[in-house]
């Protein structure tokens, strides 16, 4: 029986897989639609497995953006590979608990091992790094936050931020993502301690700014503690001057977290890591295996290169744990780490690292620039304007005709996601530029889609020429 259903299962993935090129990237389920499935369902009349499975790979089928579309040029995220799904499987299957070394020798020391991995790959100088699985980048930046925070005031951790003479404040730029105003919210710091700082014409946070704001605020009472460099901001790309805020940030006596969730991927592409430039030199950094390292979903790293941060938010003794083995320095994950019960999220990097091989990892990310470098050539040609300048690969593009046209540039997003075979998004580029952005994200996506996305731009732009703006 069981084995019948891992049939089932298996099959439903693969099936899925390898219909997904026919299918609609974007469906157009309606909420009654979506609901009326799940009337189906209800515990006090149990469904036999086979079917219960059947109804729901249905429903998944049916009702959701098939972001691992090739023609899916959309927010990073990636299709999964086999080798990810299969660990996830793993994962669920022997089920160790990643909060405790006793618990789970191995999956722990797998952890570490892919946290060391992608550290010095990355150019930190391991083994003096330390790090933790998250469950996305969301997760990561909050660590970070609070590693600096109580790096910064020690005795916070204890007393609580109350006690310390002015609001901690922390930088980033206007591009930089929402998570960090949930993370501030959640330390208790609130909205105003996020301080905003404008970017330049290539939305790259502005330095000499950032340099006179923190002087300002130092001299109105502020306490800056953290400046968040964004590598690959979500709407245009930007990649924050990384070595001089890291320059700023020591000279200011603050830590410098390199939020690097999707971008940062870059930096494993011995041909393209020059574009991440200065990633190994901040104290902390976010990187999102599950954006471009084409995992599933649920698998975020924070890495530091400050030992001793995490113990310092995180540690506590409860009275119901095994002691640690004694012996070699061991990693005991729930303190180190916000999450306490976890699943074995590290294993899909392990796998997707060990399978693929650096070669391998960075073909697909070098393939995305590849795609890219296409695309931004056989725009502007054909009447598009680029207006984001990133060295990665998501391009932010208005119609020549009519630039700054906001209504015009949501009704040709509407009409490519309509014809189903591709999927793009409205983006404001420096936060008020609308346009049409396209992002790399499938290692399976080829020149052909590209074709196909530009056919369908052009018969959304001349369907929506004789509209009214
Ligand atoms: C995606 C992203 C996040 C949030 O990560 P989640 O994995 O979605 O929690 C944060 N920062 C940046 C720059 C991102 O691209």
């Amino acid at each position: 029986m069981r084995r019948r259903l891992w049939q089932q299962v298996a099959d439903a993935v693969e099936q899925y897989h390898a219909d997904m090129p026919g299918l609609s990237v974007a469906p157009q389920s309606g909420v009654d639609e979506v609901r009326a499935r799940l009337d189906r369902f209800d515990p006090s009349a149990p469904l036999d497995p086979e079917s219960a499975i059947r109804l729901v790979v249905e429903g998944l089928r049916s009702d959701q953006l098939h972001a691992a579309h090739p023609g899916y040029f959309g927010l990073f995220v990636p299709a999964p590979s086999a080798i990810g799904i299969l660990a996830d499987a793993l994962a669920a299957g022997f089920n160790p608990q990643l909060a405790s070394w006793g618990h789970a020798p191995f999956a722990v020391e797998a952890e570490q091992w892919v946290l060391r991995t992608l550290a010095t790959r990355l150019g930190y100088p391991s083994p003096r790094i330390e790090g933790t699985l998250t469950s996305g980048g969301s997760e990561a930046n909050l660590t970070g936050l609070m590693a600096a925070l109580y790096h910064t005031w020690p005795s916070a951790r204890e007393s609580g931020v109350s006690i310390l003479p002015g609001t901690p404040t922390l930088y980033l730029s206007e591009e930089a993502h929402d998570s960090w105003r949930k993370a501030a919210r959640m330390a208790g710091l609130g909205d105003r301690a996020l301080r905003i700082v404008p970017c330049d014409r290539q939305t790259r946070m502005d330095v000499v700014a950032l340099s006179r704001l923190l002087a300002a605020d130092r001299r109105q009472g502020l306490l800056p503690f953290l400046i968040v460099g964004t590598v690959g901001a979500t709407a245009s790309g930007g990649v924050d001057p990384l070595p001089a805020l890291s320059a700023l940030a020591r000279r200011e006596g603050v830590w410098l977290h390199a939020d690097a969730a999707w971008g940062g991927a870059a930096a494993l592409s011995p041909r393209h890591a020059a574009a991440v430039e200065g990633l190994d030199g901040a104290d902390s950094m976010t990187l999102d295996p599950h954006k471009w390292l084409n995992v599933p979903m649920g698998a975020g790293v924070y890495l530091s290169r400050r030992p001793g941060g995490l113990r310092r938010v995180f540690h506590t003794v409860p009275r119901y744990l095994p002691a640690s083995p004694a012996g070699a320095p061991i990693a005991e994950p729930y303190q180190e780490s916000p999450q306490w019960s976890r699943r074995f999220s590290g294993l899909k990097i392990l796998l997707t690292l060990v399978t693929a091989g650096w070669e391998g990892v960075a073909g697909a990310i070098d393939r995305a620039f590849d795609l890219a470098a296409t695309l931004r050539a056989a725009l502007p040609p054909r009447g598009w304007i680029i207006c984001n300048h990133t060295p990665l690969p998501v391009i932010c593009f208005q119609d020549a005709s009519r630039p700054g046209d906001l209504r015009h540039h949501e009704r040709l997003v509407a009409g490519v996601i309509q014809r189903g075979r591709s999927w793009v998004s409205l983006a404001l580029v420096g936060g008020s530029e609308p346009a049409i952005r396209a992002c790399m994200t499938n290692y399976r996506t080829t020149e052909q889609h590209l074709s196909v996305l530009l056919e369908d731009l052009e018969i959304a732009r001349t369907a929506g020429g004789g509209m009214p703006g």
